[in-house]
């Protein structure tokens, strides 16, 4: 859904925080926000872009924008694909940064390439020039092109490159340690995708973007430089919370010395992890490559002018933990389940995750499906669905299966409309094919209760996915306005004027 608003309510709605640049800044996270659709060179869909995409639109960015960047040198990965290390600015402070070291983990590549299309289009205003004058950025935007090409989180070799850095079995690990040792870069900014189905803080919504100061030892002293790292993770907060608030959260991991954050930050090159979640909705990957762009650029800009270090590092404790285990794709909440096994039906709610292209660090869970029921008074939808005066029954189903011809399975079954005794026998006769329960693949029917006491199918979730049923209403906050993946220059996510429709 688009909703136009008023030029003047866009202009209040990007009043940003008293310590932020003026809205009309180059730098601002709002300016930033609007310049992504004109600044945009990758592709709509991150995953979509491999190792010869990244070669071309790099080819491109060099014929546009002559001398911008310099392809400094090339890695090469284990299956002997290239692995471009460029330079951009001439700056005093080196600052790393590499993507896509996991090769499903595509979104901060895209957001790179466009960042280098912005800068390459402004590099004659003052602001940029200057920017240009004060950093040297150092960008590996895919360290993994092999796992890239299978969109798969590991190398060739089947080893995950952010677990090898004190090994260093891997052509590719060796090749980034390697640059780091050369160029001992002031910063590192290690850039990753999580899982998307994370909340920022126990009652907080969907984590768009997550920071990470990273520790280098155990103790996290911040004898190792952690002190900025810390203060740019609270500058990265304030960019991003700005345009999506309450969707920023710290990542919540120990010290791993075989991690290359870790090393980093303990060889000398404090490092930034930044992880993108998830931020349901349409248009939900372009609306990520946005928000990282401007994380990017505007943390950067940060660096250059020193502005970052005006944070107060004890803040950084204060960004709300990642929740893991509290966000489901679907929630259908209050519903009567007739579950199987021939127990009579009870209150529940059921929560569905549809798994995405990305794998994350757990165990790819392959089809879509039911997760968890039960009182799940803790957990939220990206999407919801109030199914109070209705009755739930699984009913297994084949994968290619859709609404219209389930539900002339069931029209044929006498199914549609029925009564409860009839339905729960129909079902039990199936066995243990119908019976809710965590890793359940098939359909939950939904029946509504008539006034004459007789049951009418309404509809069902099929594939994690409400069908027959109007669109739910949604559990997590989104975007209020409408967000197609960027080809809308005037829009702007920030909420304003209205509440929020949704608890968030
Ligand atoms: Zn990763």
């Amino acid at each position: 859904m688009t909703l136009r608003l008023p030029l003047c309510l866009l202009v209040l709605c990007a009043s940003l925080p008293a310590s932020a640049p003026a809205p009309g800044a180059p730098w601002g996270a709002q300016s930033l926000w609007d310049a992504w659709p004109q600044a945009r060179v990758a592709p709509a869909d991150p995953w979509s872009l491999k190792h010869a995409g990244l070669r071309q639109t790099l080819d491109g960015l060099q014929a546009r924008h002559p001398g911008l960047l310099t392809l400094v040198e090339e890695g090469l990965s284990a299956e002997g694909r290239k692995i471009p290390l460029l330079r951009v600015g001439t700056g005093p402070t080196g600052i790393l940064l590499w993507s896509q070291m996991h090769g499903d983990e595509p979104t901060a590549t895209a957001a790179l390439l466009d960042a280098l299309n912005w800068l390459g289009t402004h590099r004659q205003d003052a602001a940029v020039k200057q920017f240009l004058s004060r950093v040297t950025l150092w960008i590996i935007p895919m360290l993994n092109p092999d796992g890239a090409e299978r969109t798969q989180r590991w190398n060739a070799q089947g080893i995950d490159i952010n677990r090898d850095a004190l090994r260093l079995s891997t052509p590719e690990g060796r090749y980034l340690k390697a640059v780091r040792d050369r160029l001992r870069p002031a910063l590192g900014y290690n850039l990753h995708n999580q899982n998307p189905l994370l909340r920022a803080g126990r009652a907080g919504s969907q984590a768009a973007i997550s920071v990470l100061s990273v520790p280098g030892d155990e103790a996290d002293s911040g004898a190792l430089g952690t002190r900025k790292t810390r203060q740019l993770a609270l500058e990265v907060q304030r960019l991003v919370q700005a345009l999506a608030p309450g969707r920023v959260a710290r990542y919540d991991t120990d010290y791993t010395a075989r991690a290359f954050g870790d090393s980093m930050t303990r060889w000398g090159t404090p490092t930034l992890l930044i992880e993108t979640g998830g931020w349901g909705g349409p248009g939900e990957a372009g609306r990520l490559v946005r928000l990282n762009f401007v994380a990017l650029l505007g943390s950067l800009a940060a660096v250059a002018d020193g502005s970052f270090e005006a944070m107060d590092p004890a803040d950084y404790g204060r960004i709300p933990l990642n929740q893991r285990d509290a966000l489901g794709t679907l929630v259908v909440r209050n519903t009567r389940l007739a579950s199987g096994r021939g127990f009579p039906p009870f209150v529940a709610d059921l929560s569905f995750v549809i798994p995405g292209a990305f794998a994350g660090e757990a165990i790819r869970r392959l089809e879509p499906g039911l997760v968890e029921l039960g009182d799940l008074a803790d957990f939220k939808g990206v999407d919801e669905f109030d199914a109070a005066g209705m009755l739930a029954v699984p009913w297994p189903t084949q994968p290619e299966t859709g609404w219209a011809s389930l539900r002339e399975a069931l029209q044929a079954r006498g199914l549609v409309e029925t009564d409860e005794a009839t339905l729960l026998a129909a079902a039990r006769a199936l066995g243990e094919a119908a019976v809710a329960r965590s890793g359940f693949t098939g359909a939950v029917l939904l029946y509504r209760t008539l006034a004459t006491g007789r049951l009418k199918l309404e509809g069902a979730v099929l594939r994690g996915q409400l069908a027959g049923l109007p669109t739910p209403r949604q559990g997590v906050s989104k975007p209020s306005l409408g967000l197609n993946g960027g080809n809308q220059p005037d829009v702007n996510p920030v909420k304003c004027g209205t509440p929020s429709a949704a608890p968030g």
